[in-house]
């Protein structure tokens, strides 16, 4: 707390508001973090996204891959360019995009994927790179969510054209407000980012491209500077939390948890739950760490039940625990999407029905997480 009392006093006295000197230092911490040569701060994860794709040229006529169950930025980025997002379904075991599906839904104007790595968990990114190589595309990581997490053992966001990050409040390193960044091991798309996030101006006022104001603010990167070093501890808290819920919660009657090894005969294509399954436990899948931003259980309804999740969510608000829907309806069912052709995205649409995130914050003592657990006995009983 002292410390960023401090910085916050420095940052104010030195009157540089808006990039300079403490901007470029977190750009080094983060990228070095991350094990990229760039990086470039910015006002928030959906300008991240937005710079990305800006840098890579798509625009009108372009069709960019992604899930369709994710948070909305993730496709707005891409309609707001002009370009169409192509919703991919997701998979029942991970929640994280169906690549079978993507490869399924690619076409000759098809640019780039924006793989997310949802809750904290990697997607299947060999199968993205290996995808996005045979059909010539762009990889955007969209690891808003993600930041710290691995996959074969490189921290996400590195793996891709462009990595993209938040430091919206609730993401494992929350700012005090709004910012976001760019990262990319490309020189040229680095260049080109940075002016992009000037309105396109080199040198200033002088202007070759469209850009925009992405710039991050000066207090935030020094705030989030302090607390960098600290990220991976905070990691560690949530995986001990998601370890506490699963050792309480699995093995109870109705209470699964996904087989990986299994998935090809445990959870049925379209999503549905295992037959006499009430609550599904998140999975950690192989070859990647987990860093729980989200822990997001499955809650089957039954044959003429009403809702259970909603029902599980007023339960659990009843009893002062808060939970909340990542994401209630799916990016292909979202109005502003409904002039579009029609997508198919059926596990997207189950999940959508089913999910509930629980308190998994660092912070949450041992007598909080057993609050959450007999909240949820009570409920299942
Ligand atoms: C939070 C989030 C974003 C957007 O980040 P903001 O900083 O809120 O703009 C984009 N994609 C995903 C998956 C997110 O969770």
């Amino acid at each position: 707390m002292d410390e960023f009392r401090l910085v916050s006093e420095r940052v104010l006295a030195s009157g540089q508001f808006i990039l300079g000197k403490d901007v470029e230092q977190f750009e080094r911490a983060l990228a070095q973090y991350v094990g990229v040569k760039h990086a470039i701060g910015v006002s928030s994860g959906t300008d991240a996204l937005l710079l990305a794709l800006m840098a890579l040229g798509i625009g009108e006529g372009d069709e960019v891959l992604c899930p369709s169950f994710t948070f909305f930025a993730t496709a707005g980025a891409v309609a707001r360019l002009g370009a169409r997002p192509v919703f991919v379904d997701a998979s029942p075991i991970s929640y994280n995009l169906n690549v079978e599906d993507a490869c399924e839904k690619v076409t000759p104007a098809t640019k780039a994927i924006i793989p997310v790595h949802l809750y904290g968990q990697a997607a299947e990114m060999a199968d993205v790179m290996a995808l996005a190589k045979e059909f010539n595309l762009k990889v955007i990581e969209d690891a808003a969510q993600s930041l710290g997490a691995t996959y074969a053992r490189k921290r996400l966001g590195s793996i891709g054209d462009f990595g993209a990050y938040s430091f919206f409040p609730t993401k494992n390193l929350g700012g005090f407000g709004d910012a976001g960044m760019l990262v990319t091991d490309d020189d040229a798309l680095a260049d080109k980012a940075r002016i992009l996030r000037v309105h396109g101006s080199q040198p200033k006022y002088y202007h070759s491209l469209i850009g925009g104001n992405f710039r991050i603010d000066a207090l935030q990167a020094a705030l989030l500077n302090v607390k960098l070093p600290h990220l991976d501890g905070y990691h560690q808290r949530r995986r001990e939390n998601a370890q506490y819920y699963i050792e309480k919660l699995s093995g109870l009657p109705g209470v699964v948890q996904s087989d990986y090894s299994q998935r090809d005969k445990q959870i049925s294509k379209d999503g549905k739950a295992p037959r006499g399954a009430r609550l599904i436990l998140p999975t950690q899948c192989p070859n990647r760490d987990h860093i729980w931003n989200q822990f997001t259980v499955r809650v089957v309804t039954g044959a003429g039940e009403g809702n259970r999740r909603d029902a599980l969510r007023a339960h659990l608000i009843q009893h002062g625990i808060g939970a909340e829907i990542y994401y209630p309806v799916p990016l292909h069912k979202q109005a502003c999407f409904k002039q579009m052709a029609p997508a198919d995205c059926p596990v997207c649409d189950t999940l959508a029905h089913e999910v509930l995130s629980l308190p998994i914050f660092p912070e949450l003592t041992r007598s909080q997480l057993d609050e959450v657990v007999g909240a949820l006995l009570s409920f299942l009983k």
